[in-house]
């Protein structure tokens, strides 16, 4: 059986910490799209790590973890993170490479950082880890999958069309250092030999362990909201975030996924630009930001602080029903109990409407968040696992957001660590 654990907000909803958790009963883990623009923190008996291109099943020896071929694979990032969990005393993962995924070449990071200095004032806030340029030259067919790296003349070939394309933008355009091919050529066989021993035909692996019945849990990047379709474009990621996209990027048929489940936050936080209706500012937002998280609300891939905010009944509601959820998990609930009242937002006021319907960019931006007050429960929770001893104002607000959201929240994560969860018995 196939489920998804995918984002309904805009990333960081603590995913990492879900899938790790529910690893432990799976045999695969698929990353299906995105790249190294994201990180999952865990923190396991291993001690803390920020994952930006393994599948968080990487922990367990069990586990067979797969890059899908939607996934765009920096091999330097790839093989990097693999050294540093042997160094930390995690046994050698299992894992495989789609010989379909394409590569970030070192390109795509340049370019990412010299078009946001390009835009000056107007930029996306891109982490500049080059996935825009990579999923733009990939759609625009001048990618390069992994396999393609093992065949030298067709290599040449396309890098030299590549350094043509590029090298002219680069000195009509961004006025930079042009690409030399050799260099070029150079580092990408020494990128060959450093993926070689991973990559795969994951395709026909997976369809094996569909037949046999195996568990597999698809790990999406990122959240609803920075989906490229559906999300605030053009605030968006340049991948496809909903748990639909896992079947392609993970080569599976769509009918394979039983179960979506939907992380969200007990509030909002969002990196890069866009609009962000119930975004808090001063010092409410400093407070939130600081007590985020697990140590704070900071970016796991640049440190960056991560815009924070109440949390958005609208939102969420369109960003679980978009991928499809058939559960919801709520984290981070031990952060909000310095609250004396908490606010939910249920619907949009646009001036000439009230909506509760998520709308699109443009109407979007001059969105004002109605807000409904729940009292605070005014204790810490962290670490307590059993639902029914939660304070009667957790239970009221993981409720009402049940409700809101039109999704059963099963779980509800009380902390960053892999134990720190209360699983509700609704018998
Ligand atoms: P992901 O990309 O969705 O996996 O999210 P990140 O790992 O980037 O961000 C989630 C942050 O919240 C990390 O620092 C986690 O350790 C932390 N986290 C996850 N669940 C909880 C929780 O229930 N409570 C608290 N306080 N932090 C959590």
């Amino acid at each position: 059986m196939v489920k998804a654990i995918v984002g309904a907000n805009w990333g960081d909803e603590g995913k990492g910490k879900i899938t790790d958790m529910l690893s432990e009963n799976s045999d695969m883990v698929i990353r299906f799209q995105g790249g190294a623009n994201a990180g999952h923190t865990i923190i396991n008996g291993y001690g803390k790590f920020a994952l930006h291109s393994l599948p968080s099943g990487v922990f367990y020896p069990h586990i067979t973890n797969i890059i899908g071929n939607g996934v765009a694979l920096n091999i330097r990032t790839f093989t990097e993170e693999i050294n540093a969990l042997k160094e930390r005393g995690v046994p050698a993962p299992d894992i495989l490479v789609s010989e379909r995924a394409q590569i970030v070449m070192p390109y795509h990071i340049l370019f990412d950082a010299y078009e946001e200095e390009r835009l000056g004032g107007n930029a996306f806030g891109s982490t500049k880890s080059g996935i825009a340029p990579f999923y733009s030259d990939k759609f625009a067919k001048i990618g390069f999958q992994v396999n393609e790296l093992f065949d030298d003349e067709l290599l040449k070939s396309r890098l030299l069309n590549v350094c043509t394309i590029k090298n002219t933008l680069l000195e009509h355009l961004y006025h930079k250092p042009l690409l030399d091919l050799d260099e070029l050529y150079s580092e990408m066989i020494e990128q060959r030999e450093l993926i070689a021993p991973y990559v795969g035909n994951t395709a026909e692996l997976v369809h094996r362990a569909l037949s046999e019945g195996k568990e597999i849990l698809l790990e999406g990047q990122l959240g609803t909201l920075k989906d490229t379709d559906f999300g605030i474009y053009p605030y968006v990621t340049s991948s496809n975030t909903i748990a639909g996209y896992g079947a392609v990027g993970a080569g599976i048929p769509p009918t394979a996924i039983e179960g979506v489940i939907a992380v969200t936050k007990a509030y909002s936080s969002a990196v890069g630009g866009g609009a962000f209706v119930t975004e808090m500012f001063g010092d409410e937002a400093e407070t939130l930001r600081r007590l985020g998280g697990d140590k704070g609300e900071y970016g796991a891939t640049t440190g960056r602080p991560r815009r924070v905010g109440w949390f958005d009944g609208v939102a969420t509601a369109y960003g679980c029903r978009m991928q499809g959820a058939t559960e919801a998990v709520l984290t981070a609930v031990d952060v909000l109990g310095y609250m004396d009242e908490i606010k939910i937002c249920v619907a949009y006021d646009l001036g000439d409407e009230v909506t509760k319907e998520f709308p699109v960019s443009s109407k979007l931006s001059r969105a004002k968040p109605v807000y409904h007050t729940l009292p605070g429960w005014k204790c810490d929770v962290r670490g307590v696992t059993d639902y029914n001893s939660f304070p009667p104002q957790l239970k009221q607000y993981v409720e009402y957001i049940e409700k809101l959201i039109g999704v059963p929240i099963n779980m509800i994560s009380t902390g960053p660590k892999r134990e720190d969860i209360a699983i509700r018995d609704r018998a």
